[in-house]
């Protein structure tokens, strides 16, 4: 995804964010902020799209609609369950991530222990 001048890759959890402004500090923190912004917005729509998967790797079903039946696929040789593809826990683990990344109370923590240690 490339928003303005910034680069934005998401491996598994971690996320990857290039800033190629060679401007001021403010510009590349607003830059910074819009892609963060955009990506949590995609990663919240992706979880309420509720997109459901087989987890039989030989169905591979992947629908919107959930079945009448609960979450068994509706596949008549398919004895798999269907589950979410991105979970509330997928959601949670990104967004702490995020939230990890942007805590200046802990990293002030982590440097004074640094120092003292
Ligand atoms: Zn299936």
């Amino acid at each position: 995804m490339v928003v303005g001048k910034c680069n934005i890759y998401e491996f598994h959890f971690q996320l990857l964010i290039f800033c190629f402004c060679s401007s001021n500090a403010r510009d590349c923190f607003c830059y910074l902020s819009n892609c963060i912004t955009i990506h949590t917005r995609a990663m919240i729509k992706k979880y309420y799209d509720f997109w459901l998967v087989c987890d039989d790797n030989t169905c591979g079903r992947r629908t919107m609609q959930q079945a009448v039946r609960g979450f068994g696929c509706i596949v008549p040789s398919c004895h798999g369950r269907m589950k979410q593809e991105y979970d509330e826990a997928q959601l949670y683990t990104q967004l702490k991530y995020l939230e990890s990344l942007f805590d200046v109370s802990r990293m002030k923590e982590k440097k004074n222990l640094s120092e003292e240690g």
